[in-house]
């Protein structure tokens, strides 16, 4: 994790300009493609129109579609010799904006920065950008749980929210889980969970056709103990929204998409984590958690790579007991397939006798911790002995 180090002064002048806001939201998702950029832009808009004063910031710094989602992707921020002017949106004077691609000399140029940089980035959008006072600041962020993020909830100090947004596919894919769980354990109190995408509404006809399964948001919310804020559905008038820089809730006002943005800004302002007290609404830890052992005659399976089955058991991490076990075939042997199909079935710990150093990388990337060198034993044992803290594990055996 990258430290800030800020010196008195610009301390004394962060904690100033960040005193002046009554209310900090980052938004979160698991993985880029969510609609989260989406999200805030159309929250923020359905707060100020709903007569908050809001600031919009971006912090996307490689990726930021701020600009473009409001056809100000030749907009340069100004300063007045002594802070950034934010920009405003048209005749919206409530709602003002900042992103990485304001300061860009030319909107293509590509940002190439290392940690501390980045750091540096967001410390000056908090401190030398003139917000004023502010009900809001919504803060989209870079997708996943990085160092940016960090930085930012670091720099804000005490009272940050999180919002985090999800679709019903990602559900699946335990993304969301990770935003949620880092959110606990950077005891970040989440306002609410929005399930985007969620059913396709018809331009036609306006009727609403559920195309995946929806409701895991809501589910994974109550699992969560954090609000559900609600479901917007794949709506078009989203997509030419933004292709046109105009955002849903401003162009299309009485659309069902933009009802339901301005009735989870509604939400927001009631569910206030900071005067609702925290703990009312502080996320808890997911309770249960997947475990992955490949399996032949009923025992661990040493060669991971050559295994048929999967015992993918449930385990309750409070009591740590396990409450299910299920055994599944393993999908096709081509290669980097395995990470992401357990990953998608919740896996979050795998524990084999050996695995190649490429393999275990993969699943490194997808957050899934490997456990090698396990011996040769019933899952439900191996299992046992690795929520007790007591799994002796010898050498990683060789899976070629
Ligand atoms: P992220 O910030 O998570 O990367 P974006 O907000 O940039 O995602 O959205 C990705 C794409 O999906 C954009 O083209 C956006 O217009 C589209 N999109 C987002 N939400 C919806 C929705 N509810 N209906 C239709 N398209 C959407």
């Amino acid at each position: 994790m990258q430290k800030n180090t800020v010196n008195n002064d610009e301390e004394k002048a962060l904690r100033d300009k960040i005193s002046g806001i009554d209310r900090k939201i980052v938004v979160l998702s698991g993985k880029g493609g969510v609609g989260k950029s989406t999200v805030s832009v159309n929250l923020a808009l359905s707060l100020a129109l709903l007569g908050k004063k809001v600031g919009l910031l971006d912090i996307d710094i490689h990726g930021p579609s701020i600009p473009t989602m409001l056809d100000m992707t030749q907009t340069r921020a100004v300063s007045d010799g002594y802070e950034i002017l934010p920009v405003e949106l048209g005749d919206i004077e409530n709602l003002k904006v900042i992103s990485i691609g304001f300061l860009l000399e030319k909107p293509d140029d590509a940002v190439i920065w290392r940690g501390p940089m980045k750091a540096g980035m967001i410390k000056q959008f908090l401190k030398d950008v003139k917000w004023g006072k502010l009900d809001f600041l919504i803060i989209d962020c870079p997708p996943g749980t990085g160092d940016e993020i960090l930085s930012t909830v670091q720099l804000l100090g005490a009272g940050v929210e999180a919002v985090v947004v999800t679709t019903p596919q990602e559900v699946a894919a335990a993304d969301v889980r990770k935003s949620l769980n880092f959110c606990v354990k950077l005891g970040l109190p989440v306002t609410g969970l929005i399930e985007n995408m969620s059913g396709f509404v018809c331009p036609h006809c306006g009727r609403r056709t559920d195309i995946f399964k929806t409701g895991g948001g809501e589910k994974t919310a109550r699992a969560f103990k954090v609000p559900y804020l609600g479901s917007i559905p794949i709506d078009p008038a989203v997509v030419d929204s933004g292709d046109e820089g105009l955002p849903l809730v401003k162009r299309l006002e009485h659309s069902q998409s933009a009802i339901l943005f301005s009735a989870i800004a509604e939400k927001i302002i009631i569910n206030n984590t900071l005067t609702n007290g925290i703990e009312k609404l502080q996320t808890t830890a997911e309770e249960t958690m997947k475990i992955a052992v490949p399996v032949a005659n009923g025992l661990l399976n040493a060669h991971f790579g050559h295994c048929d089955t999967f015992a993918i058991i449930t385990a309750d991490k409070t009591s740590k007991k396990i409450t299910n076990r299920e055994d599944v075939p393993a999908p096709p042997h081509e290669p980097g397939l395995l990470p992401k199909w357990l990953g998608e079935k919740g896996v979050e710990t795998i524990i084999t006798g050996g695995m190649g150093n490429k393999a275990r990388s993969l699943f490194v990337e997808m957050e899934i911790e490997v456990v090698v060198g396990a011996p040769i034993e019933t899952p439900e044992k191996l299992v046992e002995s690795y929520l007790e803290g007591s799994l002796k594990t010898g050498e990683n055996v060789c899976d070629h």
